[in-house]
């Protein structure tokens, strides 16, 4: 079997916060015989410098080719007014439409001990641990026509078409029944079937992969509005949320907000199964930016790096127990309090990035 990990360190913080990704992968190899090969490659302003574009088809090629590909954060001030084909967004982008990565995954994860910085009650998000999954391929972002026409009265009209194809709601429906199994065995998907023909298609596609598939499974379907609203009422009644381009994007940024640490959460974006190996294409990042502002500070926060790391344990080299123990290790260190300066608190001790790395490294 081939590990091979292809790492994207981009630009700001991201380059910061993967040097604490590359202590621990070395650790595994010098001491449980991982095997880990690993490779390195440009993205975003880093790219646009060395090669004026956001990310060369030499490495492109790689990222295709790899295992998994864990990549950093990229963007900044200094490529603000680079051309709009090649900002260091685009990188990203490129990545994302040619690897084919459709399902995005973004757990909202309420470590004990932040409980006290969410925006809700610390009773109502404690031990909180929700995995959304949002199609990231389809639906209204990308659907045509997409335009602004002049209407020639002096009124526009703006134009956005949502389109949902069976096969991107049964792609997307599968993935989160299968995540579902390994974790608490229930699904709840969201749309808006009331007012929306897409959202009509969707929970007949989803009821129907679940009756023929995955029958085991909990499922329960709610209006993404209601949804937004349970999940701040009651959070963790939710396992997997299952929901499309628009309302993943606006839910999952909430289901952040919950956590009360953005700047610590971890996200997947996954493929489809290659059809002789079965195995997924996957990139794991950070939910954070390139924080240019701390940027090459040594003060920045790798835990969500880190915890993107053990996703990919998890999802591309079915490491489970590896990955869970790294999420302890965690969990462990902010229990002590540990802390770097973004989720300081009373009490605790502040540390650098590579000190938290360290100190993670350790508990693992
Ligand atoms: P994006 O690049 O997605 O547009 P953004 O610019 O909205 O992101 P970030 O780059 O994530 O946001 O930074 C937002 C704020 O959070 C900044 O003040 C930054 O310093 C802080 N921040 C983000 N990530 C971290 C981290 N890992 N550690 C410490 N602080 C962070
Ligand atoms: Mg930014």
């Amino acid at each position: 079997m081939s590990n091979t990990i292809f790492l994207l360190p981009g630009d700001g913080i991201g380059p910061e916060a993967m040097g604490e990704v590359r202590k621990i992968i070395a650790h595994m190899n010098d001491t449980m015989g991982t095997g880990f090969i690993l490779d390195e490659g440009l993205v975003g302003g880093c790219a646009y410098d060395a090669h004026g574009v956001a990310i060369s088809e030499e490495d492109m090629a790689k990222a295709m080719a790899a295992d998994a590909v864990l990549f950093g954060a990229v963007g900044g001030p200094k490529w603000d007014s680079v051309p709009y084909e090649v900002r260091p967004e685009a990188g990203l982008l490129r990545l994302r439409k040619d690897m084919q990565l459709f399902a995005n995954l973004r757990p909202a994860i309420c470590y004990p001990a932040l409980a006290s910085a969410s925006s809700l009650k610390p009773e109502l998000v404690e031990g909180l641990d929700i995995l959304i999954v949002r199609e990231l391929t389809g639906g209204v972002y990308f659907g045509e026509p997409k335009e602004i026409i002049d209407l020639g009265n002096g009124q526009k009209r703006g134009i956005d078409t949502q389109i949902y194809d069976t096969y991107e709601i049964e792609r997307i429906a599968g993935v989160a029944f299968e995540l579902a199994r390994t974790r608490q065995n229930a699904v709840c998907s969201m749309e808006k079937r009331n007012v929306m023909k897409s959202g009509v298609l969707w929970n007949q596609v989803v009821t129907e992969v679940h009756k023929r598939t995955y029958s085991d499974v909990k499922l329960e379907h709610m209006l993404a509005d209601a949804g937004g609203m349970q999940l701040v009422r009651a959070p963790k009644q939710f396992d997997v949320i299952v929901t499309d381009n628009l309302f993943g994007d606006m839910l999952s940024d909430v289901a952040a907000m919950l956590t009360g640490s953005l700047g610590m959460l971890p996200s997947a974006s996954l493929g489809a199964p290659d059809a002789t190996t079965g195995k997924r294409k996957a990139l794991y990042e950070p939910v954070h930016g390139s924080a240019p502002d701390i940027a090459g500070k040594g003060i920045a926060n790798p835990i969500a790096m880190i915890a993107s790391f053990a996703m990919c344990l998890r999802y591309s080299f079915n490491m489970v127990a590896e990955a869970y123990r790294l999420e302890k290790a965690i969990a462990t260190v902010l229990d002590k309090g540990i802390r770097t300066g973004d989720i300081m608190g009373e009490g605790c001790r502040q540390v650098g990035t590579s000190e938290m790395g360290d100190a993670i490294l350790a508990e693992f």
